[in-house]
């Protein structure tokens, strides 16, 4: 399920940060995009509000200028046709209101009568069409936009008709309006830097622009669709090309009251609009990545200080346990949070193993020890009842054969049934005893290079005439095969060779067979193959027949002829200490084939154990065998084998086991070497530690090669050059050293 997603928890957490960012980002786009139409939308308002402040201004001049005009329609400085007073009045007015020029006011023959500025004589004006428009409306009018004749700036001119008290015109006061300031407005009202404002006329004769120099004042540079969309839009935005071809968005504004119209046109070009939307959304976009990095960063010293250092201390913490230190403990903070929980939860467990293992090593060692007291008990009860035993068959060996009292044949009979029962007994016995000397460690191995075929011929020779017996025949495929040396004990290979060959005999049907095979295998073994077509073995009693006395559906404590139960056991242990293995298959009613496998002269794997390595002191020396067959299992065992990483944990615990008790032996024994010695423990300890913990991160043949064959040479010369050392301290301290073993745990 989810085989899609990482492993580690660092890799999985960037992954979750990737999609919680993912519909931020995607989130962040959508506003970005929003925020496109938003910023077209401002701008427009912008422009539109920089028109219309124009417009406005304007407008509000107008609506001055026609208030003050109105007021001086009724005054009666200029109703009552007292040239002196009127000019008075006007020049007041005219100083007191400067931004209007030229208060004048024309009678009712339209000739200027008198006059803010200097008149020396009447001025007849026919064609103002403010004026005219003022006399023929009786209205306020505006004159169409002008330029200065003078100044060549534009201007306006109004005029309000003065009315008699039958509301008839009889003249009219003006006042003009200069527009040079209008430019400066139009730079204080743009918003924008890249905005554009030009107020013009309805023929498109500029009146004023900002930037000054884009539209010349006075000249009709207009564009046609600038002036058409003007005059289409009125009030509102339009899109429009200027003179270069560039397209441009405009905010237009018409201002009221004038005659031919008057517009005004604040625009900017679309590309440069785009461009500012364009860095905006990568500004955007950039502020979103640094946050995204930012948290990213932030996210991930949090995890690793928070989380993922707890938990990589605590996957440490399980590796020390598992690779055999259990008194390692967590300290990943207190019991609050979950990993804190779960460092408690490993320091239970760990407590909870290390009393559990030292319990089992105590239970172990109690029953090596009564293990230990029987096999020497067997073997003085064995050796105590062989004399007797011998003596009796001796004498009734002698009763059979003696010439001068002949036995009567019943008599002979009864003796016969005497020596066949001694015999029995006899093998009993002395089955017994090998099997005692083997438990108690008490058999000498001498390994040496042997031919196979030599013992097995030899061995299948001896057992033939009883086959014979039993109708049984033996076929030797083993002598056909071109088959390697092998390094073992050739009188212990022999007699594990004569104990599968007989049972294949006494367990055989008449007639039957019994096939010798070997093949070599590919671990570096000698495989040998004892094939019968006897009656088999259940499936459940597996490796039980291995087990003393244990026999197939045989009551144990009723020993018949067909065997003792023993023979197996002993061929276990012989094999095992010889550092190789044994098994069978097996079908009842078909056939059994027992096998075993010695190591080959060329596999460095495996350690036999012999005399040449007895250190003199029994703890020692039996702790020594115990890691030499553990040493050998490995090698038994293929790299899959579920059991393997067990048997090295195993052969690690024993390790350290092994360096307590002979430490303890050392203090015992006043060792002057002792501080050294434990030292090189220690150092030991450690280095085994860290080929396990690569073996475990790497569990393959050749990590697995190196701890083995570290350990095996580990093995050879701490026995030969440093225990050895000890064994002459050792000396008559068999007591205190035993009950110092006693007392460890
Ligand atoms: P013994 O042969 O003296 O009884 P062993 O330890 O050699 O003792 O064998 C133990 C038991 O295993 C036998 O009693 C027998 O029941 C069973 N066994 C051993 N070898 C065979 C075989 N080849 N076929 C069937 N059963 C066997």
């Amino acid at each position: 399920m989810l085989t899609f997603l990482p492993k580690s928890i660092r890799h999985k957490f960037i992954l979750l940060i990737v999609l919680v960012a993912v519909p931020i980002a995607v989130f962040d786009v959508y506003q970005a995009s929003n925020q496109k139409q938003q910023i077209t939308e401002d701008t427009i308002k912008d422009l539109a509000r920089s028109s219309q402040s124009v417009v406005n201004k304007l407008s509000d001049l107008i609506d001055t200028s026609h208030e003050l005009l109105l007021g001086l329609s009724h005054a009666n400085e200029i109703t009552g046709g007292d040239t002196l007073a009127c000019t008075a009045l006007l020049h007041k007015i005219g100083e007191h209101f400067s931004k209007y020029t030229n208060f004048s006011f024309v009678n009712r023959d339209k000739y200027i009568v008198c006059s803010s500025g200097a008149l020396p004589k009447p001025v007849h004006v026919l064609n103002s069409p403010n004026i005219n428009a003022a006399f023929d409306t009786g209205k306020f009018a505006v004159s169409p936009f002008k330029f200065g004749v003078l100044t060549g700036k534009p201007i306006l001119v109004f005029s309000e008709p003065v009315m008699n008290e039958r509301d008839e015109v009889i003249g009219a006061v003006n006042n003009g309006l200069s527009l040079t300031w209008l430019a400066t407005f139009l730079s204080e009202t743009s918003k924008r830097p890249d905005e554009r404002i030009v107020v013009f006329d309805g023929k498109g004769t500029v009146l004023a622009s900002h930037p000054a120099h884009v539209f010349p004042v006075g000249e009709k540079v207009l564009t046609d669709s600038l002036l058409n969309m003007a005059g289409e839009v009125k009030n509102g935005t339009g899109m429009f090309q200027d003179a270069a071809g560039e397209q441009m968005i405009a905010a237009f504004a018409t201002i009221p009251h004038i005659p031919n119209g008057a517009h005004v046109a604040s625009f900017i070009s679309m590309d440069v609009l785009q461009e500012q939307i364009t860095v905006e959304l990568y500004q955007r976009l950039t502020i979103l990545a640094l946050l995204l990095v930012a948290s990213l960063v932030l996210a991930w010293v949090g995890m690793r200080a928070f989380l993922l250092n707890p938990i990589q201390r605590l996957v440490a913490l399980a590796d020390t346990l598992a690779a055999g230190n259990l008194h390692a403990r967590s300290d990943v903070g207190d019991d609050s949070g979950e990993l804190g929980r779960l460092g408690l939860a490993f320091n239970h467990m760990a407590e909870a193993l290390d009393a559990r293992t030292k319990g089992m090593a105590r239970a172990i060692e109690d029953a090596e020890r009564a293990s230990k007291v029987k096999s020497e008990f067997l073997a003085s009860m064995s050796h105590e009842l062989r004399t007797p035993l011998n003596a009796v068959l001796g004498f009734a060996q002698m009763m059979q054969y003696d010439p001068e009292n002949p036995l009567s044949e019943k008599q002979n009979t009864q003796i016969e049934h005497i020596l066949s029962g001694g015999n029995h007994l006899l093998k009993l016995v002395n089955d017994i005893l090998d099997l005692a000397r083997i438990e108690a460690n008490q058999t000498s191995l001498t390994p040496e290079d042997i031919d196979a075929k030599g013992v097995i011929s030899d061995a299948i020779d001896m057992v033939v005439p009883v086959g014979e017996e039993r109708g049984v025949t033996i076929i030797n495929h083993f002598n056909e095969k071109p088959l390697q040396q092998i390094r073992t004990d050739a009188v212990r290979f022999k007699q594990v060779v004569l104990n599968l060959l007989s049972n294949a005999i006494k367990f055989n049907n008449k007639g039957g067979t019994v096939i010798v095979d070997g093949n070599i295998t590919d671990d570096g073994f000698l495989h040998i193959s004892i094939a019968d077509s006897g009656v088999g073995i259940a499936t459940r009693e597996g490796d039980d027949i291995f087990n003393m006395f244990h026999r197939v559906d045989v009551d144990p404590m009723v020993a018949t002829e067909e065997g003792t139960g023993i023979g197996l056991t002993v061929s276990k242990m012989l094999i095992t200490q010889m550092a190789g293995r044994i098994g069978f298959e097996s079908e009842v009613g078909v056939g059994s084939t027992f096998w075993i496998e010695l190591p080959l002269v060329s596999n460095s794997n495996v350690l036999i154990w012999a005399d040449a390595l007895r250190v003199g002191i029994d703890a020692i020396d039996s702790d020594h065998q115990v890691l030499v067959s553990l040493l050998n299992r490995t090698s038994h065992q293929s790299i899959a084998a579920t059991n393997l990483a067990d048997i090295i944990l195993e052969l690690i615990d024993y390790t350290q086991y092994h360096f307590k008790r002979e430490e303890l032996i050392m203090t015992v024994c006043n060792y002057p070497d002792l501080d050294n010695h434990i030292a090189l423990h220690r150092k030991m300890t450690k280095q085994v530690k860290e080929l396990a913990d690569e073996w475990h991160r790497h569990p393959n043949l050749e990590t697995l090669k190196r701890l083995r064959d570290f350990l095996r040479t580990w093995l050879i010369e701490h026995i030969l050059h440093v225990d050895r050392s000890l064994t002459p301290y050792a000396n008559g301290k068999k007591k205190e050293i035993l009950a110092a073993l006693n007392s460890l745990d």
